[in-house]
């Protein structure tokens, strides 16, 4: 049974009885980077070190501050996750069995169906029927899986154009994407979108269509939302194939590209008049569909209707809080798996299908993977759908205290802001903040003086042109209480530092 209050104690005390040490003050060291750097082996040694000794000089000179945990619950740069104690345990025996899941061999191992059942525990968590996405899989990650998306998309549109054309036989991963767009009398492939990750761009590179083939179609001033007119006009365009990916939410931001079952309802009717593909980046903003309960329902409501898409990408070391590599990728589309990722004529690779389990060689990127399911099998079994929607919601409350105290505070400035009052304000906070100071010289040196605390880790990006700043809350062990002195203490100082040294400037 899960237990809110003394989640965070028990950790501890698990975490003690397990001789690892608890999550701590991890930022890096400067000092010790530039120590780090001078002390690597600069050739391959001929005799090696022995075990003992490189793993030694591993502890001692590469990484002394490492110690067993990721990284501080008062690191907020980029959105990077924490670990659960079950995913951290089960990581190590990962490693330990050292299961190679490629081929579905139901009766030598039981690897296959873990990873199918971890990834139907991860439907389920999202309020996804399982039945309805036959092609999952596990990634190294949200980029693999936008990866993934773009290449069963681009499968898709070409065989509608051609159907269309009477030639359903079309298939680009047989014939490659020239010969199969001549076929299906398609001249330009284009990925429709508003403010996407910037993996996006790349997966387009690597699928073929381009990084030119993304094209925005964001709402002025509100370039987070689509344009459903632009979208319109260009999703008719003749002997044009669309795909539409659907940012939820923005990494800059945590800002969503729908607002709900309609928004998503009027693609679909688009998508399915001009035979278009609807892929999701829900890399971390995924998980709030976690927040059906009050006061968290904005973003929940944000999140109704993906489940018309046709695929989803998902970070699983983000918000999900396993170790790094795990994202993973669903569609509905089970048919076109093998079309794009079917290695063929290798029969010594084929398997029997005990539990209608594809072989997950054959539909994803790799053949040889490491067994990165069970993890989340064990931390979705451990914690539960009410465990992860604790996690989710401390991290959003803390998010939204960071919001506040930056709203309240006449130096600073709250980004974007397209609500009224305070409380449409915050109840718009997912897990990220951003903000700049008002005061653009300092608002220039603003990411640097709170990370020279070396108590708060942030980062910085731009926003209209202008540096600005970026809290982003991943760390399942995030806690309003603990954290938030911490987080004013450090955001004070700066700006009376500031005062102090630039008085009448
Ligand atoms: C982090 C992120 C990605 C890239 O994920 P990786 O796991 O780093 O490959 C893609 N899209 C969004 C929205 C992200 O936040």
């Amino acid at each position: 049974m899960f237990s809110r209050t003394n989640a965070i104690d028990r950790l501890a005390s698990e975490i003690a009885k397990f001789n690892l040490e608890p999550e701590q003050n991890a930022l890096p060291q400067q000092q010790n980077i530039e120590n780090a750097r001078t002390s690597l082996i600069s050739h391959l040694p001929v005799t090696g070190l022995g075990h003992e000794e490189a793993i030694e000089h591993i502890r001692k000179e590469i990484a002394p501050g490492f110690n067993g945990s990721s990284r501080s619950s008062t690191y907020y740069g980029f959105v990077t996750g924490g670990i659960t104690l079950a995913g951290r345990l089960a990581d190590n025996l990962v490693t330990a069995y050292d299961q190679n899941v490629q081929v579905h061999l139901p009766e030598e191992t039981i690897a296959t169906e873990v990873e199918d059942r971890a990834l139907s525990l991860l439907c389920e968590l999202l309020d996804f029927n399982p039945e309805d996405w036959g092609h999952r899989t596990f990634t190294t990650g949200a980029t693999a899986s936008n990866v993934l998306g773009l290449a069963c998309a681009r499968e898709h549109v070409i065989v509608e154009a051609a159907s269309a054309r009477g030639r359903p036989d079309i298939s680009v991963g047989d014939l490659g994407i020239v010969a199969a767009m001549k076929c299906a009398e398609i001249d330009e492939i284009q990925v429709l979108t508003t403010v996407p990750h910037s993996s996006l761009s790349k997966a387009a590179s690597l699928v073929g269509l381009g990084r030119a083939s993304v094209k925005l179609v964001g709402l002025e001033g509100a370039p987070h939302r689509f344009d459903f007119a632009k979208l319109a006009k260009l999703i008719g365009m003749p002997r044009v194939a669309t795909i539409v990916a659907v940012s939820a939410s923005e990494v800059n931001t945590g800002l969503f590209a729908t607002n709900g079952r309609d928004e998503m309802e009027t693609l679909r009717k688009l998508c399915d008049i001009h035979g278009a593909w609807i892929h999701i980046d829900g890399a971390f903003g995924i998980m709030a569909r976690l927040l059906n309960t009050a006061p968290y329902t904005s973003m929940y409501r944000n999140c109704e209707g993906l489940e018309l898409a046709d695929s989803i990408t998902g970070d699983c070391h983000k918000l999900l809080n396993v170790p790094y590599d795990c994202g993973f990728f669903i569609s509905r589309h089970r048919n076109l798996a093998s079309s794009v990722f079917q290695n063929p004529n290798a029969a010594y690779l084929s398997a029997g299908g005990i539990n209608d389990i594809l072989s997950p060689l054959n539909i994803g990127i790799e053949n040889s993977r490491r067994f990165r399911a069970l993890p989340v099998y064990a931390t979705l079994t451990a914690y539960g759908r009410e465990g992860y929607r604790d996690m989710v919601e401390r991290q959003v409350e803390l998010a939204r205290a960071i919001a506040e105290f930056v709203l309240e505070n006449e130096e600073f400035e709250l980004l974007p802001i397209f609500e009224k009052t305070k409380e449409e304000v915050l109840s718009n906070i997912f897990i990220i903040v951003l903000f700049r100071a008002k005061d653009e010289r300092l608002n220039k040196e603003l990411v640097q003086r709170i990370k020279d605390s070396r108590k708060v880790y942030v980062s910085g990006t731009a926003w209209d042109g202008k540096p600005a700043c970026r809290f982003a809350v991943s760390n399942w062990i995030a806690d309003k209480e603990k954290d938030m002195p911490m987080i004013k203490t450090v955001l004070q100082k700066v700006l009376d530092d500031w005062k102090s040294t630039n008085k009448g400037v």
